[in-house]
Protein backbone atom coordinates (compact mmCIF):
# COMPACT_ATOMS: atom_id res chain seq x y z
CA UNK A 1 0.00 0.00 0.00
CA UNK A 2 1.54 2.92 -1.09
CA UNK A 3 2.02 5.67 1.80
CA UNK A 4 -0.26 8.39 1.97
CA UNK A 5 1.88 10.94 2.66
CA UNK A 6 5.36 10.22 0.54
CA UNK A 7 8.11 12.79 -0.01
CA UNK A 8 6.59 14.56 3.06
CA UNK A 9 9.51 13.68 5.08
CA UNK A 10 12.68 16.67 6.21
CA UNK A 11 14.54 15.29 3.11
CA UNK A 12 15.26 17.53 0.24
CA UNK A 13 15.44 15.56 -2.86
CA UNK A 14 17.80 15.87 -5.95
CA UNK A 15 16.85 17.85 -9.02
CA UNK A 16 16.39 14.58 -10.89
CA UNK A 17 14.77 13.01 -8.95
CA UNK A 18 12.04 15.76 -9.00
CA UNK A 19 12.24 16.12 -12.42
CA UNK A 20 11.99 11.73 -12.76
CA UNK A 21 8.36 12.33 -10.31
CA UNK A 22 7.06 15.34 -12.50
CA UNK A 23 7.89 13.39 -15.29
CA UNK A 24 5.82 9.99 -14.41
CA UNK A 25 2.81 12.65 -13.18
CA UNK A 26 2.12 14.59 -16.43
CA UNK A 27 -1.04 13.33 -17.97
CA UNK A 28 -1.02 12.67 -21.92
CA UNK A 29 -1.70 16.08 -24.26
CA UNK A 30 -5.49 17.11 -24.97
CA UNK A 31 -6.35 17.04 -28.46
CA UNK A 32 -9.11 19.40 -29.51
CA UNK A 33 -10.43 20.08 -33.03
CA UNK A 34 -9.76 23.41 -34.30
CA UNK A 35 -10.57 25.67 -37.55
CA UNK A 36 -7.59 25.94 -39.78
CA UNK A 37 -6.81 29.44 -38.45
CA UNK A 38 -7.12 28.77 -34.58
CA UNK A 39 -4.89 25.89 -35.02
CA UNK A 40 -1.94 28.37 -36.36
CA UNK A 41 0.93 28.04 -33.99
CA UNK A 42 -0.70 24.74 -32.16
CA UNK A 43 0.85 21.19 -32.53
CA UNK A 44 -0.90 18.93 -34.50
CA UNK A 45 -2.72 15.68 -32.64
CA UNK A 46 -3.24 13.68 -35.42
CA UNK A 47 -1.74 12.46 -38.87
CA UNK A 48 -2.98 14.35 -41.75
CA UNK A 49 -2.53 12.24 -45.24
CA UNK A 50 -3.76 14.29 -48.66
CA UNK A 51 -7.58 13.80 -49.06
CA UNK A 52 -7.06 14.58 -52.82
CA UNK A 53 -4.15 14.61 -55.13
CA UNK A 54 -1.89 17.49 -55.95
CA UNK A 55 -2.18 18.70 -58.55
CA UNK A 56 -5.96 18.05 -58.37
CA UNK A 57 -5.96 18.17 -62.08
CA UNK A 58 -3.30 18.03 -65.21
CA UNK A 59 -3.03 21.27 -66.34
CA UNK A 60 0.10 24.22 -67.66
CA UNK A 61 2.87 25.37 -66.09
CA UNK A 62 2.80 28.32 -68.58
CA UNK A 63 0.82 30.70 -70.68
CA UNK A 64 0.89 29.52 -73.81
CA UNK A 65 -1.03 27.24 -75.87
CA UNK A 66 -1.75 23.46 -75.19
CA UNK A 67 -0.49 21.05 -78.13
CA UNK A 68 -0.29 17.70 -79.64
CA UNK A 69 3.18 16.56 -79.77
CA UNK A 70 2.93 14.59 -82.33
CA UNK A 71 1.94 17.79 -84.41
CA UNK A 72 4.71 20.01 -83.31
CA UNK A 73 7.83 17.64 -83.03
CA UNK A 74 9.46 19.21 -86.22
CA UNK A 75 9.47 23.10 -85.12
CA UNK A 76 12.25 25.18 -85.25
CA UNK A 77 12.36 28.57 -86.01
CA UNK A 78 13.14 28.08 -89.26
CA UNK A 79 10.43 25.39 -89.96
CA UNK A 80 7.51 26.34 -87.96
CA UNK A 81 4.55 24.32 -87.40
CA UNK A 82 1.12 26.37 -88.15
CA UNK A 83 -1.89 25.07 -85.68
CA UNK A 84 -5.84 26.66 -86.37
CA UNK A 85 -6.52 28.10 -82.77
CA UNK A 86 -9.62 26.30 -81.83
CA UNK A 87 -10.68 27.90 -78.30
CA UNK A 88 -9.19 28.53 -74.61
CA UNK A 89 -8.61 26.74 -71.79
CA UNK A 90 -8.52 30.12 -69.15
CA UNK A 91 -7.97 29.82 -65.34
CA UNK A 92 -11.19 28.35 -64.16
CA UNK A 93 -13.12 27.63 -67.74
CA UNK A 94 -11.33 24.77 -69.10
CA UNK A 95 -12.03 24.08 -72.93
CA UNK A 96 -15.06 22.13 -73.37
CA UNK A 97 -14.34 20.46 -76.54
CA UNK A 98 -11.67 18.32 -77.98
CA UNK A 99 -8.24 19.38 -79.49
CA UNK A 100 -7.97 17.43 -83.05
CA UNK A 101 -5.01 17.25 -85.30
CA UNK A 102 -3.65 20.32 -86.46
CA UNK A 103 -5.20 21.95 -83.46
CA UNK A 104 -4.44 23.88 -80.72
CA UNK A 105 -6.15 26.20 -77.61
CA UNK A 106 -4.38 28.89 -76.04
CA UNK A 107 -3.94 28.18 -72.39
CA UNK A 108 -3.36 30.40 -69.15
CA UNK A 109 -1.07 29.20 -66.16
CA UNK A 110 -3.16 26.18 -64.02
CA UNK A 111 -5.54 25.98 -66.41
CA UNK A 112 -6.87 22.84 -66.98
CA UNK A 113 -4.95 20.57 -69.65
CA UNK A 114 -7.61 20.48 -72.92
CA UNK A 115 -8.62 16.96 -73.57
CA UNK A 116 -6.73 15.68 -76.97
CA UNK A 117 -3.17 17.77 -75.57
CA UNK A 118 -0.07 16.52 -74.02
CA UNK A 119 2.45 18.94 -74.18
CA UNK A 120 2.37 23.26 -73.83
CA UNK A 121 4.52 25.66 -75.63
CA UNK A 122 4.77 28.82 -74.14
CA UNK A 123 3.79 32.29 -75.58
CA UNK A 124 7.22 33.29 -76.09
CA UNK A 125 8.32 30.16 -78.41
CA UNK A 126 4.73 31.12 -80.47
CA UNK A 127 3.52 33.94 -82.75
CA UNK A 128 -0.36 34.07 -83.31
CA UNK A 129 -1.90 35.80 -86.23
CA UNK A 130 -5.54 35.54 -87.75
CA UNK A 131 -6.70 32.32 -85.87
CA UNK A 132 -3.43 30.17 -86.31
CA UNK A 133 -0.65 30.24 -84.32
CA UNK A 134 3.34 29.11 -84.89
CA UNK A 135 5.42 27.37 -83.04
CA UNK A 136 8.29 28.19 -83.31
CA UNK A 137 10.33 25.59 -80.65
CA UNK A 138 9.65 22.83 -78.76
CA UNK A 139 12.15 20.58 -76.16
CA UNK A 140 10.02 17.39 -75.40
CA UNK A 141 6.74 15.60 -74.99
CA UNK A 142 5.06 16.90 -71.44
CA UNK A 143 7.10 19.96 -71.35
CA UNK A 144 5.17 22.54 -69.04
CA UNK A 145 2.67 20.10 -68.12
CA UNK A 146 2.04 19.74 -64.09
CA UNK A 147 0.75 15.93 -63.68
CA UNK A 148 -2.55 15.50 -61.37
CA UNK A 149 -0.38 13.70 -58.51
CA UNK A 150 2.75 14.81 -59.16
CA UNK A 151 3.38 16.20 -55.80
CA UNK A 152 1.45 14.14 -53.80
CA UNK A 153 -1.07 11.48 -53.99
CA UNK A 154 -5.00 11.04 -52.47
CA UNK A 155 -3.79 8.58 -48.89
CA UNK A 156 -0.37 10.44 -48.87
CA UNK A 157 1.09 11.86 -45.26
CA UNK A 158 1.13 15.32 -45.65
CA UNK A 159 1.35 16.28 -42.04
CA UNK A 160 2.82 14.48 -39.07
CA UNK A 161 1.48 14.32 -35.83
CA UNK A 162 2.95 17.06 -33.31
CA UNK A 163 4.07 19.30 -36.67
CA UNK A 164 3.67 22.50 -35.15
CA UNK A 165 1.64 24.78 -37.50
CA UNK A 166 2.72 27.48 -39.46
CA UNK A 167 1.80 29.95 -42.54
CA UNK A 168 3.13 27.30 -44.95
CA UNK A 169 1.05 24.08 -43.30
CA UNK A 170 -1.93 26.31 -42.97
CA UNK A 171 -1.83 26.78 -46.67
CA UNK A 172 -1.39 23.24 -47.66
CA UNK A 173 -4.75 22.35 -45.79
CA UNK A 174 -6.34 25.12 -47.26
CA UNK A 175 -4.94 23.93 -50.71
CA UNK A 176 -6.53 20.34 -50.47
CA UNK A 177 -9.88 20.96 -48.49
CA UNK A 178 -8.94 20.51 -44.86
CA UNK A 179 -10.89 23.28 -42.78
CA UNK A 180 -10.62 21.47 -39.18
CA UNK A 181 -7.61 19.38 -37.33
CA UNK A 182 -7.09 18.08 -34.15
CA UNK A 183 -4.18 19.90 -32.36
CA UNK A 184 -3.25 20.19 -28.33
CA UNK A 185 -4.87 22.38 -26.65
CA UNK A 186 -3.13 25.03 -24.92
CA UNK A 187 -2.13 23.62 -20.95
CA UNK A 188 -4.12 25.63 -18.65
CA UNK A 189 -2.81 27.02 -15.68
CA UNK A 190 -4.35 28.61 -12.53
CA UNK A 191 -2.36 30.96 -10.30
CA UNK A 192 -2.99 31.13 -6.83
CA UNK A 193 -1.09 34.33 -4.86
CA UNK A 194 -0.87 33.53 -1.59
CA UNK A 195 0.18 35.80 1.46
CA UNK A 196 -1.57 38.39 3.87
CA UNK A 197 1.39 41.06 3.44
CA UNK A 198 0.72 41.46 -0.27
CA UNK A 199 -1.33 44.53 -2.23
CA UNK A 200 -1.19 44.60 -5.54
CA UNK A 201 1.73 47.04 -7.70
CA UNK A 202 -0.12 50.33 -6.95
CA UNK A 203 -1.96 50.20 -4.51
CA UNK A 204 -1.43 52.06 -1.27
CA UNK A 205 1.03 50.32 0.27
CA UNK A 206 1.46 50.68 4.62
CA UNK A 207 5.05 49.73 5.75
CA UNK A 208 4.85 46.34 6.98
CA UNK A 209 3.20 45.32 3.70
CA UNK A 210 5.11 43.55 0.78
CA UNK A 211 4.21 44.23 -3.30
CA UNK A 212 2.87 41.42 -5.11
CA UNK A 213 5.47 40.57 -7.74
CA UNK A 214 4.64 36.65 -8.47
CA UNK A 215 1.22 37.15 -10.42
CA UNK A 216 2.74 39.36 -12.77
CA UNK A 217 5.59 38.19 -13.44
CA UNK A 218 4.04 34.05 -13.53
CA UNK A 219 1.42 35.19 -15.70
CA UNK A 220 3.58 36.14 -18.21
CA UNK A 221 6.30 33.19 -18.10
CA UNK A 222 3.16 31.21 -18.49
CA UNK A 223 1.71 33.22 -21.50
CA UNK A 224 5.49 33.04 -22.77
CA UNK A 225 6.03 29.59 -22.30
CA UNK A 226 2.85 28.67 -24.34
CA UNK A 227 0.29 27.94 -21.42
CA UNK A 228 -3.32 29.34 -21.04
CA UNK A 229 -4.03 31.72 -17.82
CA UNK A 230 -7.48 30.41 -16.45
CA UNK A 231 -7.90 32.51 -13.36
CA UNK A 232 -5.41 34.61 -11.06
CA UNK A 233 -6.36 35.30 -7.48
CA UNK A 234 -4.84 36.28 -4.39
CA UNK A 235 -5.41 34.68 -0.86
CA UNK A 236 -4.56 35.28 2.50
CA UNK A 237 -2.82 32.85 4.83
CA UNK A 238 -5.99 31.69 6.50
CA UNK A 239 -6.38 27.66 6.06
CA UNK A 240 -9.94 27.73 4.93
CA UNK A 241 -9.33 30.42 2.79
CA UNK A 242 -6.47 28.19 0.75
CA UNK A 243 -8.72 25.50 1.01
CA UNK A 244 -11.29 27.26 -1.18
CA UNK A 245 -9.52 28.86 -3.64
CA UNK A 246 -7.84 25.47 -4.09
CA UNK A 247 -10.32 23.65 -4.54
CA UNK A 248 -12.37 26.95 -6.89
CA UNK A 249 -9.10 26.23 -9.33
CA UNK A 250 -9.99 25.21 -12.58
CA UNK A 251 -7.58 24.17 -14.85
CA UNK A 252 -4.05 21.54 -15.54
CA UNK A 253 -1.48 23.02 -13.40
CA UNK A 254 -2.69 24.75 -10.08
CA UNK A 255 -0.04 27.10 -9.76
CA UNK A 256 0.60 28.63 -5.97
CA UNK A 257 2.80 30.87 -5.00
CA UNK A 258 3.96 31.24 -0.89
CA UNK A 259 2.69 29.22 2.02
CA UNK A 260 4.71 26.15 1.31
CA UNK A 261 7.77 26.20 4.27
CA UNK A 262 7.62 25.49 7.84
CA UNK A 263 5.40 28.33 8.95
CA UNK A 264 2.56 28.60 10.86
CA UNK A 265 1.14 30.27 8.41
CA UNK A 266 1.48 28.47 5.42
CA UNK A 267 -1.12 26.36 4.58
CA UNK A 268 -0.92 25.01 1.04
CA UNK A 269 0.25 21.64 1.68
CA UNK A 270 -2.75 21.24 4.10
CA UNK A 271 -4.94 23.09 1.62
CA UNK A 272 -4.04 20.95 -1.10
CA UNK A 273 -4.28 17.62 0.80
CA UNK A 274 -7.70 18.79 2.15
CA UNK A 275 -9.08 18.73 -1.49
CA UNK A 276 -7.58 15.44 -2.27
CA UNK A 277 -3.95 16.11 -3.51
CA UNK A 278 -1.53 13.65 -3.38
CA UNK A 279 1.58 14.63 -1.75
CA UNK A 280 4.64 13.58 -4.58
CA UNK A 281 7.04 15.33 -3.33
CA UNK A 282 8.12 18.64 -1.11
CA UNK A 283 11.89 20.37 -0.62
CA UNK A 284 14.61 19.91 -3.57
CA UNK A 285 18.20 19.86 -2.83
CA UNK A 286 18.68 23.20 -4.38
CA UNK A 287 19.52 26.84 -3.96
CA UNK A 288 17.31 28.94 -4.90
CA UNK A 289 14.00 27.48 -4.71
CA UNK A 290 14.40 24.56 -1.90
CA UNK A 291 10.74 24.40 -0.78
CA UNK A 292 9.23 23.21 -3.68
CA UNK A 293 5.92 21.17 -3.65
CA UNK A 294 4.42 18.85 -6.40
CA UNK A 295 1.07 17.00 -5.65
CA UNK A 296 -1.56 15.52 -8.24
CA UNK A 297 -4.89 15.14 -8.13
CA UNK A 298 -6.16 12.64 -11.13
CA UNK A 299 -5.34 14.52 -14.27
CA UNK A 300 -4.60 17.88 -12.12
CA UNK A 301 -1.36 19.15 -11.19
CA UNK A 302 -0.30 21.34 -8.16
CA UNK A 303 2.85 23.05 -7.39
CA UNK A 304 3.67 25.25 -4.44
CA UNK A 305 6.50 27.75 -5.38
CA UNK A 306 8.14 28.88 -2.63
CA UNK A 307 6.83 32.69 -2.10
CA UNK A 308 10.12 34.43 -2.50
CA UNK A 309 10.01 36.03 -6.33
CA UNK A 310 13.39 34.96 -7.35
CA UNK A 311 12.96 31.32 -5.93
CA UNK A 312 9.38 31.05 -7.18
CA UNK A 313 10.62 31.98 -10.84
CA UNK A 314 13.47 29.75 -10.92
CA UNK A 315 11.06 27.03 -9.84
CA UNK A 316 8.88 27.61 -12.55
CA UNK A 317 11.89 27.78 -15.09
CA UNK A 318 13.06 24.17 -14.37
CA UNK A 319 10.11 22.55 -13.26
CA UNK A 320 6.62 24.02 -14.29
CA UNK A 321 7.69 25.57 -17.90
CA UNK A 322 8.72 22.03 -19.41
CA UNK A 323 5.00 20.75 -17.86
CA UNK A 324 3.41 23.66 -19.65
CA UNK A 325 5.34 22.60 -22.94
CA UNK A 326 4.55 18.61 -22.57
CA UNK A 327 1.11 19.56 -22.24
CA UNK A 328 0.90 21.62 -25.49
CA UNK A 329 2.51 18.70 -27.20
CA UNK A 330 6.18 19.69 -27.18
CA UNK A 331 9.28 17.33 -25.63
CA UNK A 332 9.69 17.98 -21.84
CA UNK A 333 12.59 20.25 -22.01
CA UNK A 334 14.69 23.74 -21.48
CA UNK A 335 15.79 26.05 -23.91
CA UNK A 336 19.52 26.08 -23.64
CA UNK A 337 22.76 27.67 -25.22
CA UNK A 338 26.40 26.28 -24.99
CA UNK A 339 28.75 28.78 -24.17
CA UNK A 340 32.72 29.13 -22.59
CA UNK A 341 32.96 30.17 -18.87
CA UNK A 342 34.74 33.81 -19.02
CA UNK A 343 36.04 32.98 -15.49
CA UNK A 344 35.93 30.21 -12.87
CA UNK A 345 32.23 29.91 -11.82
CA UNK A 346 32.13 27.99 -8.35
CA UNK A 347 29.54 26.17 -6.44
CA UNK A 348 30.72 27.01 -2.87
CA UNK A 349 27.49 25.65 -0.95
CA UNK A 350 26.53 22.57 -0.17
CA UNK A 351 23.07 22.84 -2.45
CA UNK A 352 23.36 22.39 -6.21
CA UNK A 353 23.26 25.78 -7.02
CA UNK A 354 21.00 27.26 -9.89
CA UNK A 355 23.54 30.25 -10.60
CA UNK A 356 22.33 32.95 -12.36
CA UNK A 357 24.55 34.00 -15.15
CA UNK A 358 24.44 36.65 -18.14
CA UNK A 359 25.48 35.65 -21.96
CA UNK A 360 27.34 37.22 -24.14
CA UNK A 361 27.69 37.01 -28.20
CA UNK A 362 31.29 37.27 -29.33
CA UNK A 363 32.59 38.32 -32.45
CA UNK A 364 34.06 35.17 -33.88
CA UNK A 365 30.95 33.35 -32.23
CA UNK A 366 29.92 30.94 -29.33
CA UNK A 367 28.22 32.54 -26.09
CA UNK A 368 31.11 33.57 -23.24
CA UNK A 369 28.82 32.76 -19.47
CA UNK A 370 29.53 35.13 -16.59
CA UNK A 371 28.43 35.41 -13.40
CA UNK A 372 26.05 37.26 -12.72
CA UNK A 373 27.12 39.83 -10.18
CA UNK A 374 23.80 39.78 -7.59
CA UNK A 375 22.66 36.41 -6.52
CA UNK A 376 20.69 37.34 -3.56
CA UNK A 377 17.05 35.32 -3.29
CA UNK A 378 15.34 38.37 -2.09
CA UNK A 379 17.21 40.12 -5.52
CA UNK A 380 14.47 40.15 -8.60
CA UNK A 381 17.92 42.22 -10.36
CA UNK A 382 19.29 38.85 -9.69
CA UNK A 383 16.97 37.69 -12.30
CA UNK A 384 16.04 40.70 -14.78
CA UNK A 385 20.15 40.92 -15.04
CA UNK A 386 20.65 37.82 -16.10
CA UNK A 387 20.12 35.71 -19.48
CA UNK A 388 19.51 32.51 -17.88
CA UNK A 389 21.24 29.98 -15.07
CA UNK A 390 23.38 26.99 -14.97
CA UNK A 391 23.49 24.15 -12.70
CA UNK A 392 26.42 23.51 -10.57
CA UNK A 393 26.72 20.52 -7.96
CA UNK A 394 28.14 21.45 -4.63
CA UNK A 395 32.10 22.00 -4.72
CA UNK A 396 31.66 21.87 -8.93
CA UNK A 397 33.61 24.71 -10.54
CA UNK A 398 33.07 25.42 -13.99
CA UNK A 399 36.68 26.89 -15.10
CA UNK A 400 37.48 29.53 -17.22
CA UNK A 401 37.48 28.23 -20.76
CA UNK A 402 35.32 25.45 -19.96
CA UNK A 403 32.02 24.88 -22.05
CA UNK A 404 28.79 24.44 -20.19
CA UNK A 405 24.72 24.92 -20.68
CA UNK A 406 23.29 27.89 -20.07
CA UNK A 407 19.09 27.46 -19.22
CA UNK A 408 17.67 30.35 -20.87
CA UNK A 409 15.01 32.64 -19.28
CA UNK A 410 14.10 33.35 -23.02
CA UNK A 411 11.30 31.15 -22.78
CA UNK A 412 9.97 31.72 -26.24
CA UNK A 413 12.81 29.59 -27.55
CA UNK A 414 11.49 25.99 -27.62
CA UNK A 415 13.44 22.91 -26.22
CA UNK A 416 15.08 21.45 -28.91
P1 LIG B 1 6.55 32.54 1.86
O1 LIG B 1 7.06 31.47 0.97
O2 LIG B 1 5.08 32.71 1.79
O3 LIG B 1 7.03 32.33 3.27
O4 LIG B 1 7.20 33.89 1.36
C1 LIG B 1 8.59 34.09 1.37
C2 LIG B 1 8.95 35.52 1.16
O5 LIG B 1 8.52 35.92 -0.13
C3 LIG B 1 8.28 36.48 2.12
O6 LIG B 1 9.19 37.51 2.43
C4 LIG B 1 7.13 37.03 1.34
O7 LIG B 1 6.73 38.30 1.75
C5 LIG B 1 7.67 37.05 -0.05
N1 LIG B 1 6.60 36.88 -1.00
C6 LIG B 1 5.68 35.90 -0.95
N2 LIG B 1 4.80 36.02 -1.96
C7 LIG B 1 5.20 37.11 -2.66
C8 LIG B 1 4.69 37.77 -3.80
N3 LIG B 1 3.60 37.30 -4.44
N4 LIG B 1 5.33 38.86 -4.26
C9 LIG B 1 6.42 39.32 -3.61
N5 LIG B 1 6.92 38.75 -2.52
C10 LIG B 1 6.33 37.67 -2.04
MG1 LIG C 1 3.65 33.64 2.80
Amino acid sequence: MESNKPGLTAEMISIEEALRIIKNNIPDPVGQEYEIADAVGRLLAEDISAPEPSPRFTNSAMDGYAVRWEDVREATPDAPVSLKVVGESQAGFPFQGMVRTGETVRISTGAMLAPGCDTVVRVEDTEEQDGRVRILAVKKQGQDVRYQGEEFQAGDLLLARRTKISAPHAALLAAVGVTRVKAYRPCEVAVLVTGSELVSSGEKIAEHQIRDSNMLMLKAAIEESGGKVTSCRRVVDEEQATVEAIGQARADIILCTGGVSVGRHDHVKDAAEANGYRPLFWKIRQKPGKPLYFARKEATLLFGLPGNPVSAFMCFAHYVRPVITALNGLPFGWPTVSGEAADDITNKGSRTNMVRVQLTWRQNGGYCITHAEKQGSHMLTSLSEADGYLILEPGQTLSRGERGDVYRYDFRREPV
